[in-house]
């Protein structure tokens, strides 16, 4: 049996949700847990795991409308920035995340104490090494 997909429930219209703005290939809600007054989720309507997986027409379309909604929560809600990320590992069905963000915050002290960790772990230390850096480009720069 097929499991069903909350996001799929919600854009095929069987879930209720808090719509904000909806494009030709994407929806963007309120998240029922809000990190911070304001914060919406931004989904493709075809179920797609992970946000790469979406063709360009739908990245397009997608990003637009959270350029558009991010502007509209900046305006109304002074935040210092929208924090942007995507995940898809719990709910298999990308979704990126608009969230207004102000210094001191709970999200803004998770990211500042990521960003310690990443600048002070010492494991990490290497990949920030010159030659390093020389491989990573070599790796990805041409598929
Ligand atoms: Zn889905």
């Amino acid at each position: 049996m097929k499991k069903r997909c909350v996001f799929c429930d919600i854009v095929s219209g069987k879930s209720p949700c808090y719509l904000v703005e909806e494009s030709r290939l994407s929806v963007c809600i309120l998240d029922i847990n809000p990190l911070q007054r304001g914060h919406c989720l931004v989904i493709p309507k075809r179920h797609i795991k992970f946000w790469y997986e979406m063709s360009e027409e739908e990245t397009s379309d997608l990003y637009n409308l959270a350029r558009r909604v991010s502007l509209r929560l900046m305006k109304k809600y002074k935040a210092d920035f929208i924090t942007q990320y995507a995940r898809g590992r719990r709910i298999p069905h990308t979704h990126i995340f608009l969230i207004p963000t102000f210094s001191k915050d709970p999200l803004d002290r998770y990211f500042n104490a990521l960003e310690g960790f990443q600048e002070g772990a010492r494991y990490l230390s290497k990949l920030g090494e010159k030659r390093v850096f020389r491989e990573v480009l070599k790796e990805i720069k041409d598929g």
